[in-house]
């Protein structure tokens, strides 16, 4: 913990910690000390990590990276992180984000982007780690904490974890309590680790995950022991190609990455199979009409009343003026976007069109999942980004879209509530670290995670 702490203040380059709470952490760690001595040391027992700034922790500043939350400091801690502090796990600070876990690229901050502790061969451009969990990355991969929790609504945790060539899983929906993770679009949400290693992931997503009866929507379902079920052994196992995902465009060194691992999968004993799932290529549509509708309800809440910030008023102003200029202060430009997105398309006049519609495409997608997985198939083998780690600033430049056709490879596995995990596979001819994903049956993360772990 102390070498941690002594590596964060060493590394505010990096903008990765946005609240440190070294107090905490040695409070922690002292306490983690004297379990150890005591011969009990459950899993995380003093291992020092980093929470994304969207989880509540008691008594510690939570913003979820937004202006609208400056000063909020919950009086409860979320699920997730309680149940990493009762097994051991020692508090280094909050990490930054996009803007209520809305982005790419990390940039949506208010605290200004992460940056990626990688560079391009020689030149010193600086580099996004991605998004949303831009900081979680970032701290992960300059070694800054051993793990760190992340958010992964359409990729957040996955795209991050291949532009910083660390280990990133979301796991099936409801494996993790949503209680106390800021919402943003709740069908889709879902928390998990994000760690050096498959083995440290399976560590901490076995503490994070359980059932939790203040989320109606945990499941309610033992949580096995992902780390003993890595034997490495995948012989017999079926591997799906998706045929939809070999996308125009995509760059050649993301084609080759994706055929090794195939290649890595099948010297391992794995048979692998080519399958269709013919409505993949609805999904980035579909994930930007239900994300931005979900998000624009989740965040009516911030009205300037119950939490954090509130615009000062003008003589004679009302409610609504006090809305209007709290909102208007309080989120940034993509938030803004995403809420006048989803309230549009769950307008009276354009719901049936939009909304319903990509709620269909959202069945019919899950279902081309559930067809491969009745046919046989174990896991579905893909790329985990078109490309890898941008520099900062080249992306908010184009329009928005092009910052949304990142998640292409990611948003599909949300809309069906399945587990994917992005492992890292290979290094770019510029030297950055690029990411290969697997997708999982439901409620099978520790098959998934030894599929990972014969890939790493
Ligand atoms: N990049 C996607 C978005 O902006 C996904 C974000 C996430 O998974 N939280 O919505």
């Amino acid at each position: 913990t102390e070498a941690c702490l002594t590596a964060i203040d060493g590394a505010d380059a990096l903008g990765a910690f946005v609240h440190k709470t070294p107090e905490i952490a040695l409070e922690q760690a002292g306490a983690a000390d004297a379990r150890i001595k005591a011969g009990d040391a459950p899993d995380m027992c003093g291992i020092p990590m980093g929470i994304k700034d969207l989880f509540c922790t008691n008594g510690v500043a939570s913003q979820a990276a937004s202006r609208i939350l400056e000063g909020f400091k919950p009086e409860y801690e979320s699920t997730v992180t309680s149940q990493l502090f009762d097994a051991g796990a020692v508090m280094l600070g909050k990490l930054n984000m996009d803007e209520f876990a809305m982005g790419s690229s990390n940039e949506t901050s208010c605290y200004g982007n992460a940056v990626n502790p990688w560079r391009r061969g020689n030149d010193d451009t600086l580099l996004t780690p991605g998004g949303s969990s831009g900081g979680s990355a970032s701290a992960v991969a300059a070694d800054l904490c051993l793990a760190a929790t992340g958010t992964d609504t359409g990729g957040s945790i996955r795209q991050p974890a291949a532009f910083t060539g660390i280990v990133g899983i979301k796991p099936t929906y409801g494996r993790c309590s949503r209680w106390g993770v800021v919402a943003f679009a709740s069908s889709l949400d879902q928390a998990g680790p994000m760690a050096k290693t498959v083995r440290d992931a399976a560590i901490v997503l076995r503490t994070m995950a359980g059932h939790d009866p203040k989320d109606s929507t945990s499941a309610d379902l033992a949580v096995p022991d992902f780390e003993a079920m890595l034997t490495g052994d995948i012989r017999g196992k079926k591997i799906g190609i998706p045929a939809e995902y070999r996308m125009e465009g995509t760059p050649a060194e993301i084609e080759k990455l994706w055929a090794d691992g195939a290649n890595m999968l099948r010297d391992a004993g794995a048979e692998i199979v080519d399958i269709s799932l013919p409505h993949a290529k609805y999904a980035l549509p579909a994930y930007y009409v239900i994300a931005p509708a979900e998000a624009s309800s989740n965040l009516a809440r911030y009205d300037g009343v119950r939490y954090g910030h509130r615009a000062k008023l003008a003589q004679g102003d009302g409610i609504t003026e006090m809305y209007e200029k709290t909102r208007a202060e309080g989120f940034g430009h993509e938030v803004q976007r995403r809420v006048m997105v989803g309230t549009y398309v769950l307008s009276a006049g354009f719901y049936d069109a939009y909304y319903n519609r990509a709620r269909k495409v959202r069945t019919l997608i899950k279902k081309d999942f559930e067809d491969a997985f009745a046919a046989g198939i174990d896991a579905i083998l893909t790329p985990a980004t078109p490309s890898a780690a941008f520099g900062l600033g080249e992306m908010t430049e184009a329009d928005p879209v092009q910052m949304y056709l990142n998640d292409v490879f990611t948003v599909t596995v949300n809309l069906a509530g399945l587990p994917g995990i992005s492992v890292p596979a290979g290094i770019d001819k510029q030297g950055l670290p690029l990411g290969l994903q697997l997708i999982g049956r439901p409620w099978e993360e520790g098959d998934l995670l030894n599929t990972a772990y014969a890939l790493e």
